[in-house]
């Protein structure tokens, strides 16, 4: 079975890879598919969002596809930034202003509980979905931390590590995190239905 990856971006592929790896025959990104499309995020839910993104691929490519959607929540701004994670300060993926922005908001707040939110949608060519969840835990630090992940990394403390995610390496990361669990999440629920 080929199966197509609803991004381009390096880390997700090979995190794919690395856990569905010998589910499948082949395992393409977007752009080794050749498949050149972006998908409007509109969704109210993250798991909207993985859906559609992964549906609009199997639609284009007739193969399988998986996508996800992610972001950080944070207790004390009621589960902000959330599905506006990448554009918390209003310009997209703009990691440094995002960052600086969520300090700002959390200044003098005791409650810095957080936590990453992964989304997964496995879809088949006949628009069957199954999907995974995982939730990764942390505490946001006063300043940003390490150099290493991307995005909210730095300001993302893991008490039981001593560590910001960012100081963590990917290979841990890749591990614990947010996205592993929701993969692992839906291989499990894949496995169970034995539809791999
Ligand atoms: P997307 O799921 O790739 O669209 O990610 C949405 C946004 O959530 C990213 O641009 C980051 O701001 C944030 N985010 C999601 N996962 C992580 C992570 O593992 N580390 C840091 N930021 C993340």
């Amino acid at each position: 079975m080929k199966l197509i990856i609803a991004s381009n971006n390096a880390n997700k592929l090979r995190e794919i890879k690395t856990i569905l790896g010998d589910k499948f025959d082949e395992i393409l990104s977007m752009k080794e598919a050749g498949i050149d499309h972006e998908t409007i995020e509109d969704g109210t839910t993250f798991m909207e969002n993985a859906i559609k993104k992964a549906k609009e691929i199997v639609e284009i490519s007739g193969c399988c596809a998986i996508a996800d959607d992610s972001g950080i929540c944070v207790d004390a701004l009621d589960g902000a930034p959330g599905l506006y994670s990448a554009r918390f300060c209003g310009e997209h993926g703009n990691d440094a202003a995002n960052n600086a922005l969520l300090l700002e908001k959390l200044k003098g707040e005791e409650n810095r509980n957080a936590h990453y939110t992964c989304a997964i949608a496995f879809v088949y060519p006949d628009g069957k979905t199954v999907c995974g969840e995982g939730i990764f835990e942390g505490v946001i630090t006063e300043t940003p931390i390490g150099n290493g992940g991307f995005g909210y990394d730095p300001l993302f403390y893991l008490p039981e590590y001593g560590k910001t995610v960012a100081q963590l390496g990917t290979e841990v990361k890749n591990e614990i995190g947010h996205r592993a669990k929701a993969l692992r999440n839906l291989l499990e629920k894949l496995e169970a239905e034995n539809e791999l």
